[in-house]
C-alpha cells in the first residue's frame, strides 16, 4: 500500500515537473562587459582592482562565460594607476574569462573619419593582445562603441572590412537594458553610503530588464519566428559588480542558460540581412526589423526619474 502511495506521489511530481518545464521555454544568452578596466570616471586603480575581482569572482563562482572589451585609453587615467588597470585586465584572463577590442578611446564611428577610427580599433589592440598572448589567446571580437555602426552603408561596409581583415568578428548586441545610465547614479550613492537610492536604483534596474527581455523576446519571434540565442550588454561598473547575481537569478528565472558569445554567433540570425545605418547606435534585432521595414514600436520607456538624476551628477555620464 506504501508502495502504491509512493508510486502515485512520484508521478503527480514527475509531471508537475514536466508541466513547469514546458512553462519555461529554453533560452540561452552570453554575457558581454563594456568598457574596461572600468567605466566610471572616478573610479581609482585600487577600486577598479576590488570591482573586478568581486565581478569576476561572481561569474567564476556561477561559471558563467563572459568577454570584456576594452578601452585602452582608460588604462593612462590616473599616472601611477596603471598597473593597477593592467592587472585587473590581467585577471579577466586569469580566471578564464575572454577580452576584446572597443577601440583605443570609445570613438564613435560616426564622429571620426574613417581612417581615424580604424588608428583607434589598432591602437586599441597594444596591451590587450600582449595580455592574451601571455594565456595563448588571440583578440578576436570587436564590439563597437556606442553600437554606432556607421552613418552610411558604405562606411559600414568598409569598417566591417577592416575588422575582419584584421581578424575580428563583430560581437552583437540584442539585449540593452543601459545599465550605464544607472551606474553612475548607483555609484555616487555608494560613494555617500545611501544604501535606500542603491536599493531603489537596483529594483527599478531589474525591473526595467524585465521589462527589454519580454519586449524583444516577444518581437524576435514575430519578427524571425523564434528567440535567438541572445546577447547581452553590460557594462564593468559597481552595479554589476555588486548585483550581477541578482541578474543572473533575474535571467535564469526567465529560463536562461548562460553559453559564450561563440555559441551564441553560431545562431543563423547573426547571418540575417543588415543594412541598417544611423547615427544612433541600437540592438541587432532593431537592425534586422529595420531592415525589413518594421521598425519596433513601443518600446519600454526607461524610467526617467533615472535619467533625471544622472543628468544632476557633478559629472554626468555619456553613453558608452
Ligand atoms: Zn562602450
Amino acid at each position: 500500500m506504501k508502495a502504491r502511495l509512493y508510486f502515485v506521489i512520484s508521478l503527480v511530481w514527475l509531471s508537475l515537473a514536466t508541466f513547469v518545464h514546458a512553462q519555461t521555454p529554453s533560452r540561452e544568452i552570453a554575457l558581454t562587459f563594456d568598457d574596461l578596466p572600468a567605466a566610471g570616471m572616478g573610479v581609482t586603480g585600487a577600486e577598479t582592482l576590488e570591482m573586478t575581482a568581486k565581478l569576476l569572482g561572481t561569474l567564476r563562482e556561477q561559471r558563467i562565460p563572459a568577454v570584456g572589451f576594452v578601452n585602452e585609453r582608460k588604462l593612462y587615467r590616473q599616472f601611477g594607476e596603471v598597473d593597477q588597470r593592467i592587472k585587473a585586465l590581467s585577471m579577466w584572463l586569469e580566471y578564464g574569462f575572454e577580452l576584446g577590442n572597443h577601440t583605443y578611446s570609445h570613438a564613435s564611428l560616426s564622429r571620426v573619419r574613417l581612417k581615424d577610427w580604424e588608428e583607434e580599433v589598432v591602437r586599441g589592440e597594444t596591451v590587450t593582445s600582449l595580455l592574451m598572448g601571455q594565456h595563448n589567446m588571440k583578440m578576436r571580437y570587436f564590439r563597437h562603441p556606442y553600437l554606432d555602426t556607421g552613418r552610411d552603408l558604405q562606411t559600414r561596409r568598409e569598417a566591417e572590412a577592416f575588422l575582419v581583415g584584421r581578424g575580428y568578428r563583430i560581437a552583437p548586441v540584442t539585449m540593452d537594458a543601459w545599465d550605464w545610465m544607472y551606474a553612475g547614479v548607483y555609484e555616487d550613492a555608494r560613494k555617500r553610503g545611501d544604501a535606500t537610492l542603491q536599493q531603489q536604483l537596483l529594483n527599478s534596474y531589474l525591473e526595467y530588464t524585465g521589462q527589454v527581455f519580454d519586449f524583444y523576446e516577444k518581437f524576435s519571434k514575430n519578427l524571425i519566428g523564434y528567440e535567438p540565442k541572445q546577447v547581452l550588454l553590460l557594462h564593468g561598473n559597481w552595479l554589476e559588480a555588486d548585483h550581477i547575481g541578482d541578474l543572473l537569478e533575474l535571467l535564469r528565472k526567465r529560463g536562461y542558460k548562460f553559453i559564450t558569445l561563440q555559441d551564441a554567433l553560431s545562431d543563423a540570425a547573426y547571418s540575417m540581412p543588415d543594412d541598417f545605418v544611423g547615427e544612433e547606435g541600437t540592438n541587432w534585432i532593431d537592425h534586422w526589423a529595420i531592415t525589413r521595414g518594421h521598425p519596433p514600436m513601443n518600446t519600454p520607456v526607461f524610467p526617467q526619474w533615472v535619467v533625471d538624476r544622472s543628468k544632476a551628477l557633478p559629472r554626468p555620464p555619456t553613453q558608452p
